[in-house]
């Protein structure tokens, strides 16, 4: 893949005129391409692995939707299941046998579920456990991890200060403080912190949310032991353990990141993937803490489109492909060469790619990094200049390096050779050599 300066216009005239309608012409920030520069590209269509934009660039898509494409763009099966539900109508307001369906084949697969109740996002799918969280346990106070992210509701746009722990900082406005005091913020890897906390704090939180692994600030794959403290500190203190597997569910494998770390969560949050490609979430775990949500319980939740007809079809057809494992095989083995390939002819540059599963991230530093503040700001920086290049070489990555790429089942080997050889063309260009 030769790098050209491809033709852009119509993507341009339509940001010129989404702007005006629009807050930046997008409807989610990071599409702006603020962080990288140039022109956000309008996508007409994507097939397989490939995005066409509006003026008839193809590009080898590693976004993949922010994740939840495990099966690539349009796949048949998917759109069949979307098609036939859509003749039978969109959505109804009343229960339909696919959700019982979709639900069965989440609770029959990871383990931790007993009960699961869907929404329409992954934001949703996590405020709603929190307040599952916080009506089980009586208590208000929430513990998150800073570089972890879980969706935009008030009480989780938390930024982590200088110290330790730090208590409500905003990280939007229009938070008001006095909902994120309830927040409570930790570094990722540190097991004395950890202990601090609850030996302080242990007593007075309703639930310690996590990423399975962080993968919204970079890859930040945390140790089991670390993981493990997590679970039996919670354990010990009445806390629920929350596992946010919006990206990491039905990614890491059928079980998910509870599995890749062996423990045992009490609430679990989804999205992404187990909507096929259309809008949704859902958050489950033990039955006795699910049995508190209405109409059962006093904890009210509901959602016009909860458990929409469209989603759940896009979903089960989805899952049906994944559900004998041999896909997660196959996609495992093609990233780890994939990752290998790049990282071999780039030994004495200043870069790296960390791989789990089917998602790599690249890192322009050496070290992989275990918390958000390990991550070199000016690494970055060049993930940021290169984006222009690789997007010009008909190569789709995020816009930003603190995002992770993914591949898709409709990645094949030799999409993968070629998108290799020209990152590490592109790499090389913007990473100094390693001393
Ligand atoms: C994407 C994501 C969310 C938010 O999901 P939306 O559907 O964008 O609201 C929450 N948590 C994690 C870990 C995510 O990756």
């Amino acid at each position: 893949m030769e790098e050209k300066n491809l033709i852009t216009d119509r993507s341009r005239e339509l940001l010129e005129k989404s702007i005006k309608v629009i807050p930046g012409g997008v409807n989610s920030p990071v599409r702006a391409f603020k962080s990288v520069g140039g022109s956000p590209r309008f996508i007409e269509r994507g097939e397989g692995a490939y995005l066409f934009d509006v003026d008839g660039n193809r590009y080898l898509d590693f976004c993949c939707s922010w994740g939840p494409l495990i099966l690539g763009h349009a796949d048949p099966d998917v759109v069949e299941a979307v098609k036939s539900q859509a003749e039978n109508g969109m959505t109804f307001g009343a229960t339909t046998e696919l959700e019982f369906r979709l639900a069965d084949f989440i609770v029959s697969h990871v383990e931790p579920i007993e009960k699961i109740r869907f929404v329409s996002s992954g934001t949703e799918a996590v405020m709603s456990a929190i307040r599952t969280a916080r009506g089980f346990t009586g208590r208000d106070l929430i513990l998150k991890f800073d570089g972890c992210y879980h969706g935009h509701s008030d009480y989780l746009l938390v930024k982590a200060g200088s110290g330790l722990v730090t208590f409500g900082q905003p990280s939007s406005a229009g938070v008001p403080e006095s909902i994120t005091s309830q927040t409570a913020v930790l570094p990722l890897d540190d097991e004395e912190a950890l202990e601090d906390f609850f030996r302080e704090h242990g007593d007075n939180l309703a639930a310690a949310i996590i990423e399975g692994i962080p993968a919204n600030n970079g890859l930040l794959v945390q140790r089991h032991d670390f993981m493990r403290l997590l679970r039996a500190l919670t354990e010990k203190h009445g806390v629920l353990l929350i596992l946010d597997e919006v990206i990491t569910g039905f990614r890491l494998g059928l079980e998910g990141a509870a599995a890749y770390y062996g423990i045992h969560p009490d609430l679990l949050t989804y999205g992404k993937i187990i909507g096929g490609g259309m809008p949704v979430g859902a958050f489950g775990g033990r039955a006795e803490v699910m049995d508190k949500l209405s109409p059962l319980g006093p904890v009210y939740q509901a959602g016009t489109l909860s458990g929409n007809p469209l989603a759940m079809a896009a979903g089960l057809a989805t899952l049906a492909k994944l559900a004998d494992g041999r896909l997660y095989y196959e996609l495992e083995n093609k990233n780890r060469l994939f990752v290998r390939e790049i990282t071999e002819h780039l030994r004495e540059y200043t870069v790296n790619v960390a791989g789990v599963a089917s998602i790599f991230w690249i890192i322009f530093q050496k070290e992989l990094p275990r918390r958000a503040d390990c991550i070199d700001p000016d690494g970055i920086s060049h993930y940021n200049r290169m984006h222009e290049k690789v997007l010009n070489s008909g190569i789709y990555i995020p816009p930003s390096g603190y995002e992770v790429c993914f591949i898709s089942s409709a990645h094949s080997e030799d999409m993968l050779k070629e998108a290799a050889a020209t990152l590490v063309d592109a790499i090389k260009r913007e990473a100094h050599r390693w001393a």
